[in-house]
């Protein structure tokens, strides 16, 4: 008999860390790279990022963004332009100090983030309200030298999309900057199947150089929290800094106010640390690169492959289906898809084709049902709707059942300790609180929903006068 090779994985609760290394390795996402901290996407996880990619792209689009392309390098001295900016991003910047043998006179950073490059060309294309808003997008790559590092969570070299807008008013940007994070809640909630938690960030965790900074935050199944997407609103302090002007309709100089907005491959990492389990991925329908694999049973019987094929082709246009007739048993198929996350598996084998059926498995609950051949469409539109909808509502109850209320520090340890996840707590607004959380819960503010609640009348923390309701947790 064939000697068969089952991969095999941690388990989740016994180390979530291994778990997650174990499933991006073994489903084919990614291998290591020689340079620490960066990844090589392989052909599956590119697949996936490409359904996300072009999904997120659409709704871009859809909002009347155009997509451009900037360059990789920054010279210094834009960098150094806008100071919180700077300030904030120096720590983590890549430096180009040489073409060839030769020293550069002056330093080019890898981009971290590119709002001053899109500031540069803005101050030269801008000039009337008629210009106003220019609402442009990048997919990119962008560097930043992280400390620590995880496959797709916090890579020192990820690929993202970076939306920079500018408008006549304050009200247009912040008006944008709310729109770009309902996207990001939609891309989130409706393809990842990973429901979140919108709100605003603290001063501390605001993005460097923006007026504010809205967020969408997501629970992973280890009770850790994910920044899975930020939108920021940079006010008119960009424009200040590069002299962003335009003439507006009584013809007065004014400076234009601007946004950002940015989601990378983290999304990625969302997805598994939501929806997988002990047996591996499980990818929600809408963006899974292969949404239904035919295995066929007993191949080398007569007919079955020519059946397992009419049915690939039959099925492609409705579906994205894959077919595996390679001379490996059907129990190493399943274990490999099952892996990889696939949400359906089609078994058909002599006895279906017999009863002129197919056997459909699906792979968030592991039931099996039969499809006639006259309905498996229909059959299988219904499962793939139901799959999709079944990880949003299971990550939707997990949120909610690993969220918890405290009204005072001993709570707050408790609950973070017995139920570890995101607490709900009043907070004063003072940065000392915040700090002092941190420093003895090992929880961040995650936001300031949008959604308050007040769950006491004091701040958490020093019982002063609370100020707003915060989410904190442990995050990645
Ligand atoms: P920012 O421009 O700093 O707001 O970053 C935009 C988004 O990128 C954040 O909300 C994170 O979700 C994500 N992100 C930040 N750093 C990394 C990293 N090192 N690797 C992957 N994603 C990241």
């Amino acid at each position: 008999m064939e000697k068969e090779f089952v991969k095999s994985i941690t388990a989740m609760d016994k180390d979530f860390a291994q778990w997650y290394t174990d499933v991006v390795t073994k489903a084919d996402l990614v291998d290591y790279s020689s340079v620490r901290g960066s990844m090589i996407i392989r052909p599956y996880g590119y697949a996936l990022w490409e359904n996300i990619r072009d999904a997120l792209d659409g709704m871009i689009k859809e909002t009347g963004h155009e997509n451009v392309y900037m360059p990789l390098f920054i010279p210094e001295s834009l960098l150094e332009k806008e100071k919180d900016h700077i300030a904030g991003f120096a720590p983590e910047v890549a430096w180009v100090t040489h073409g060839g043998s030769e020293e550069l006179a002056e330093r080019l950073c890898v981009r971290p983030t590119s709002e001053v490059l899109f500031c540069e060309h803005y101050k030269n294309i801008i000039h009337s309200y008629r210009d106003l808003p220019k609402l442009y997008n990048q997919w990119a790559n962008v560097v930043r030298w992280e400390k620590t590092t995880r496959p797709f969570l916090r890579t020192l070299e990820f690929l993202w999309q970076e939306g920079h807008t500018a408008h006549e008013t304050d009200e247009d940007a912040h008006e944008e900057t709310k729109r770009m994070l309902d996207v990001y809640a939609t891309l989130l909630e409706d393809y990842l199947a990973v429901p979140v938690v919108k709100g605003q960030k603290t001063e501390k965790e605001k993005f460097a150089g923006a007026k504010f900074t809205y967020t969408v935050e997501s629970l992973m199944h280890d009770g850790k929290a994910l920044q899975s997407g930020t939108s920021h609103h940079l006010g008119d302090g960009f424009a200040k800094a590069f002299g962003i002007n335009y003439l507006d309709r009584e013809g007065k100089l004014q400076h234009v106010h601007q946004t950002s907005w940015g989601m990378t491959t983290r999304v990625i990492g969302a997805l598994i640390m939501v929806h997988g389990d002990d047996r591996g991925l499980v990818i929600p329908p809408k963006v899974a690169p292969t949404q239904v694999m035919i295995v066929p049973i007993a191949q080398h019987k007569e007919g079955v492959l020519d059946f397992a094929y009419g049915l690939k082709e039959r099925l492609s246009g409705a579906f994205r289906t894959g077919i595996d007739a390679s001379d490996k048993n059907p129990g190493w198929k399943f274990n490999e898809y099952e892996m990889k996350g696939v949400p359906v598996r089609l078994e058909a084998g002599p006895r279906d084709i017999e009863k002129n059926q197919v056997v459909l498995v699906r792979r968030d609950t592991g039931e099996k049902l039969i499809a006639t051949l006259d309905e498996v469409e229909e059959k299988l539109g219904a499962l793939l709707t139901d799959i999709q909808q079944n990880l949003f509502d299971r990550a939707k109850e997990l949120l909610e059942k690993k969220t918890s209320v405290a009204e005072n520090m001993e709570q707050f340890k408790e609950r973070l300790e017995s139920n570890p996840g995101m607490i709900k707590a009043m907070w004063c607004g003072k940065r000392e609180c915040e700090d002092k959380i941190k420093e003895e819960t090992g929880a961040t503010s995650r936001c300031i929903p949008f959604e308050q609640e007040k769950v006491s009348d004091t701040c958490v923390c020093c019982g002063g006068k609370a100020e707003s309701m915060v989410v904190w947790a442990k995050a990645y």
